[in-house]
């Protein structure tokens, strides 16, 4: 036996290449090797050869997808699913979220929420996140502590804000700096770049232009990635407009103060001007598009397959709690059907999203955005071996024509088979328990 030899996977594999571009193997086989990266990916036959003394690992009949990539949530607000639904975002946010966040406070309750939700986003085939912890300094500690435990890669920032809250989750616009720069320092780049830091100015409304100034400079002069709110919901515009009578938009707000360009993820993004459009396609602006939580807040539908068309960077995002799932197929799967909705509303009926450009967004798109397509987001040898396998035996005993890789496809956003595990650079991090399941444990 070779112990340096790889493990090969053998299922039905899918590798997006690009947005309408993919690799299909219905026999396929994964090699990775033993410091978790990939160095093959193609037929299983073609890989069989190639790694004689390979151990194979045999996975039929499920299937293989890259780890999902879930660019938008909020890790407080986990417990908040499904309150104040039919509520819109400011009255949601003040009834229903504040009061949650404030719960943080305490050490022991930060931190089982913390396990809890990066066990979950594992469980649902989650490898990549980018995530607003609480806006306390030990809360945070306590998340990043936690997603270092659970095995998960996460691009992850104290939520900041010095206005316009409860007093108890606001800081001094320079204490949350400060923090922020404690917080980075223990845990920027740790793990080979498994976790990182990244700026969280909650959303203009709750950042006085003093926050908004200073962290673009905390983030620009440490290389870091901003993350904020943009344009979700319309009473949230007028009130963005009434804080900024002096900006031309939403967009120009953030364009003001340094936070608009390619390290930032702005979420939402629905009700963008053709000058906010322009400016975000300038600045190669990432969008996280939250389709569940834009539907569950009555916020509105992006037009998802304008602003691709447009050159857009998008990936996908749960944005848990406005989202009820943390599951990337969910949103997948919400992108899809919104698509539908906007072009029927729209009579724009090329404005349909289909499978292959959903598991672009939802894989590839979202690393893309979190700066990490040379690590992760799809099976190119080198990359880390960062995947899913999904319960084929629901997909492949359907009684339709699955052959076709567009059907299997679908299939598997529409169906949404078990996760029966998660894998990050070749470690498996999650799997499904089958004490409690029906399926047949995996190999
Ligand atoms: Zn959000």
């Amino acid at each position: 036996m070779n112990f340096f030899a790889p493990t090969l996977y053998r299922a039905t594999i899918f590798n997006p290449i690009a947005p309408n571009e993919g690799e299909y193997f219905p026999d396929g086989g994964l090699a990775v090797e033993r410091d978790g990266s990939i160095s093959f990916c193609g037929r299983y036959q073609e890989a069989h050869v190639r790694y004689a003394d390979a151990v194979t690992v045999d996975l039929r009949p499920h299937i293989i997808t890259p780890g999902l990539v879930d660019t938008h949530a909020h890790l407080p607000q986990y417990d908040a699913i499904g309150l104040g639904s039919g509520e819109e975002l400011l009255t949601w946010l003040e009834r229903r979220i504040f009061p949650v966040e404030e719960l943080f406070m305490s050490e022991e309750y930060a931190y089982a929420a913390a396990v809890r939700f990066f066990r979950k986003a594992l469980s649902c085939g989650t490898t990549s996140m980018a995530v607003y912890s609480a806006p306390f300094y030990s809360a945070t500690r306590l998340a990043f502590k936690a997603a270092a435990e659970t095995g998960i890669k996460v691009w992850m920032g104290k939520t900041m804000m010095d206005t316009n809250a409860p007093a108890a989750l606001l800081k001094p616009a320079m204490a949350n700096i400060r923090l922020s720069e404690s917080l980075m320092k223990e845990w920027h780049e740790k793990d080979s770049g498994r976790l990182n830091y990244i700026v969280t100015p909650r959303f203009a409304g709750s950042c006085s232009p003093t926050l908004l100034r200073n962290a673009a400079d905390f983030a620009s002069q440490n290389g870091l990635l901003v993350q904020t709110h943009l344009s979700e919901n319309k009473k949230e515009l007028a009130f963005i407009a009434s804080l900024f009578p002096n900006e031309i938009d939403y967009t120009g707000v953030y364009e003001s103060y340094g936070l608009l360009g390619r390290n930032t993820i702005a979420a939402h993004c629905i009700y963008l001007s053709p000058r906010e459009l322009r400016a975000i396609l300038d600045t190669s602006c990432g969008v996280a598009h939250c389709p569940t939580s834009n539907r569950y807040l009555r916020s509105g539908i992006m037009p998802l397959n304008k602003y691709l068309q447009s050159g857009m960077r998008v990936g996908l995002g749960s944005d848990v709690a406005g989202g009820y799932s943390l599951s990337v197929m969910n949103e997948a799967r919400e992108a899809m059907e919104q698509s539908k909705t906007y072009s029927m509303y729209t009579s724009e009926s090329d404005d349909i999203i289909h499978a292959g450009e959903a598991l672009y967004l939802a894989t590839l798109g979202g690393a893309d955005i979190l700066h990490s397509v040379g690590t992760t987001g799809n099976f190119i040898a080198g990359k880390d071996a960062d995947f899913v396998v999904h319960d084929g035996a629901e997909i492949f005993n359907a009684t339709t024509t699955v052959e076709q890789p567009e059907n299997v496809l679908a299939r598997l956003f529409y169906t949404q088979p078990t996760v029966l595990a998660t894998y990050i650079r070749g470690k498996k991090v999650y799997e499904l328990d089958t004490l409690n399941g029906d399926v047949r444990p995996l190999p």
